[in-house]
C-alpha cells in the first residue's frame, strides 16, 4: 500500500475532535479539491506492505501507550481499501484500537464499514472546483446509512450559506439525522476560520447539524 504519513496528533475535526490519535494517510486521491490541503498525499509516499505499516503503527502506539484512536486518512484511503481492510483486521487482533476512516464519499466502502468505529464521509460541494459527476456519493454509501446509523458521520466544509443547498440534497440522499451531520468553514488560516466560523454556526442552528472547528489551523498543527 502506498503511505504518505504516519505520525502522532490530536484530531482536529469532526465526531473525535481533541482525540489525541496516531494518524495514517494514504497516497493517492480521485479528486482534486481547489482548496485541498493535503496536495502532496495526491503523488507522494512510500510503497508499504500491511505487515510493515501494521508494525510501524504497533511502534508508535508503543511509545504512545494512552493514545487508542486510529485515524486514517488521505488522499482517498478507500482507493487502497483491500489493503486497508487487512491493515485494520490485523492491527483490531492485537490491539483495542478505535478505528476511524475519513473518505470522500465516491468510493464504494464495501466490507470496511463492519470493521470499523466509524467513517466520516466528506462529500465535495460545487466550491471544491470538482465537476459534479466526479463528485458524486457513491449509490453504496445510501445503503450503508441505514445500516449503520451511529457509525457513519458526514462532514461539509462550507464556503457560503448557499452551499445549504447542496447540503441539503445529500442529506436527504443519506436520509441522514441531523445529529450525524458536521458544517466546519473552509478555512486555510486562523483569520479566515474565525470569519467563517459565525455563517457555519448560524447555518447549523437552522438545521440542528453540529459545528466543527479546525484545531490543526488553530493549533498549527498537523
Ligand atoms: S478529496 Fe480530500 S484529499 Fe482529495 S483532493 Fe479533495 S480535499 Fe484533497
Amino acid at each position: 500500500m502506498k503511505v504518505s504519513e504516519i505520525f502522532v496528533s490530536v484530531q482536529g475535526e469532526g465526531p473525535s475532535i481533541g482525540k489525541p490519535a496516531i494518524f495514517l494517510r494514504l497516497s493517492h486521491c480521485n479528486l482534486n479539491c481547489l482548496w485541498c490541503d493535503t496536495k502532496y498525499a495526491w503523488y507522494c509516499g512510500s510503497e508499504k506492505s500491511v505487515d510493515d505499516v501494521v508494525g510501524d503503527i504497533l511502534k508508535l502506539l508503543g511509545v504512545y501507550s494512552k493514545v487508542n484512536l486510529l485515524v486514517v486518512t488521505g488522499g482517498e484511503p478507500l482507493l487502497q481499501r483491500n489493503e486497508l481492510e487487512l491493515l485494520v483486521k490485523a492491527l483490531k487482533k492485537v490491539k483495542e484500537l478505535e478505528v476511524e476512516v475519513e473518505t470522500n464519499c465516491t468510493v464504494d466502502p464495501g466490507n470496511l464499514v463492519d470493521i470499523v468505529d466509524r467513517l466520516i464521509v466528506s462529500p465535495k460541494l460545487e466550491h471544491s472546483g470538482v465537476p459534479k459527476e466526479l463528485r458524486q456519493c457513491a449509490e453504496s454509501f445510501r445503503n450503508s446509512l441505514g445500516k449503520y446509523r451511529g457509525k457513519i458521520y458526514l462532514k461539509f466544509v462550507v464556503e457560503t450559506a448557499e452551499d445549504l443547498l447542496e447540503i441539503d440534497e445529500i442529506v436527504n440522499f443519506f436520509g441522514a439525522e441531523p445529529s450525524s451531520v458536521y458544517l466546519m468553514p473552509q478555512a486555510s488560516s486562523l483569520e479566515e476560520l474565525a470569519r467563517k466560523l459565525r455563517l457555519v454556526t448560524d447555518l447549523a442552528i437552522q438545521r440542528g447539524f453540529r459545528v466543527s472547528d479546525r484545531l490543526q489551523i488553530v493549533g498549527g498543527f498537523r
